[in-house]
Order: C-alpha cells, then structure tokens, then sequence
C-alpha cells in the first residue's frame, strides 16, 4: 500500500505540533494536578473499559483560562480556515454544539472548519475542535457528534497521551485512543444521543482516507477500527447492564 497522506493535513498538523511543543509546558502544570487532586473521587483510567466506571462530572478537567484559549488560538495557521458553509452543514455544528453542552463544553472549545483535503476531527490544545470539510461532509450529525465526543475524551488523558506520542510509544497511544472510545461511548448516553454511530463513523473516515490517500503515515499509533467496534460494544454493554441495574436498584426501593 502507497504512504500517500494529505500533504496539506500534514502541514496543518506539523505546524500545529510545532506549536503544541511549545505549549506544553504552559499546559502540563494546569494539567498534571487535575489527575491527582485529593477530593476527585477515582479518575483513574487504568484501562480502557475503567472509562465505563468513572465520575464523568467530577473527573472532567476544568477548561483553559481566557488566556490560555487565547494563546491556543493565536498558534493556529492564519490560513486554511472556511467559514462559508452550506445550511446543512450549520446543521451538523449545532447538532454538535448541543452535545458539547450536555458535556459542559458549549463555547469551551472554539469550533473551526478548516480545508485539509482528509476526513479528520482533532482537539486542538484542549481550546480548539478542528473539523476538516471532508469529515463534516462525510458523516451524519451524529456521526460527527460521536467523533467529536470522542475527541472530548481525550481531554481526561491530554497529560498521559502528549507523553506517549513524546515517546514514540505506539502501544500506549492506541489504549488511550480505545480510552476515548470508551469516555465517548460513556458520554454519549446522554437522552438524545447514542453511541450507536461511533464505530461506524470511525469506520466511514478509514475508509474516505484509505482509498483518497493511501494507509496514514502514523497509522500504527491507532487501533485497527475492527478492535475499535469490539471495545465499543463491550462498554456499551457494560453500561447498558450497570443502567438496567440502577433502575431495577430504584424500584426495589
Ligand atoms: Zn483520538
């Protein structure tokens, strides 16, 4: 198979990358801590099924200060952004943006459509979602939305996942992406969404970015999408029982 990736993403992502590296030490401190913090309740997410057990509310790190939005936003490239959208597409945004407020990060993150020819979701910095125009074509509203809850997960392993890839570890950066699988799925059993089009939706973006580019370049730092379905599915009846068992908890009372 040809290593053809999206030049253009590729630029956006290294000249983000670039800037992430010198972010960092800005963001691990205000970071760090949240994860250790007495009070909080167990956050720790051992495994990718423990995403399933944990206190969403209470383990969410709190947002960037102004400033720090402000300092994540100033690094981005001046160019590459669209910002003449179709009705449908506007659709889709606020379809997403209601799911980002169900998690407490309605107008946390600022929400960018930018050009790179792949179909492709990325937090940013914890301040900015970015959406390539392909994916946002490609998948549903709730596709998009399952994604993006996804890319919500990765705020509770930001510190652990910046190490990982740090370090080249591959191992490590593919169970926490199966982690924030496993917090999306979490998230989205919240009334009005479901988990259903997450393994899809992932699915559907392999696919678009295999037959238009060829395998990615960092390819071996995310699951296989099959090992992606089953986790998916084991969590999300862990939950589906651990919630069967609640209700049939608060009849008995
Ligand atoms: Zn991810």
């Amino acid at each position: 198979m040809t290593l053809r990736p999206s030049v253009a993403l590729m630029r956006f992502q290294n000249s983000l990358a670039s800037n992430v590296g010198q972010g960092l030490c800005v963001f691990l401190p205000l970071i760090m801590p949240l994860f250790a913090a007495p009070g909080r309740g167990n956050c720790r997410l051992a495994d990718p099924e423990s995403a399933a057990r944990i206190d969403l509310e209470s383990c969410r790190p709190a947002p960037l200060s102004p400033e720090e939005k402000a300092a994540v936003l100033a690094s981005l490239p001046r160019d590459g952004e669209i910002t003449a959208l179709t009705g449908g597409e506007r659709e889709k945004l606020a379809f997403v943006d209601r799911f980002l407020a169900t998690q407490h990060r309605r107008g946390v993150y600022a929400v960018k459509v930018i050009d790179p020819a792949q179909a492709w979701v990325g937090l940013h910095g914890r301040a900015v979602l970015l959406i390539t125009r392909s994916a946002l074509r490609l998948l549903s509203a709730a596709e998009l939305t399952a994604i993006v809850a996804h890319e919500v997960g990765h705020e509770y392993v930001y510190s652990e996942y910046d190490a990982a890839k740090a370090a080249g570890n591959s191992s490590e950066l593919k169970r926490l992406e199966l982690t924030c699988d496993a917090l999306a799925v979490a998230m989205l059993k919240h009334p009005g969404f479901g988990w259903e089009p997450l393994a899809p939706a992932f699915e559907a973006l392999a696919r678009y970015n295999l037959e238009h580019f060829g395998t990615p370049l960092n390819n071996e730092n995310y699951p296989p999408t099959k090992e992606r379905r089953k986790l998916i599915d084991r969590v999300s009846r862990t939950l589906l029982s651990s919630r069967l068992r609640d209700t049939s908890v608060s009849r008995q009372r």
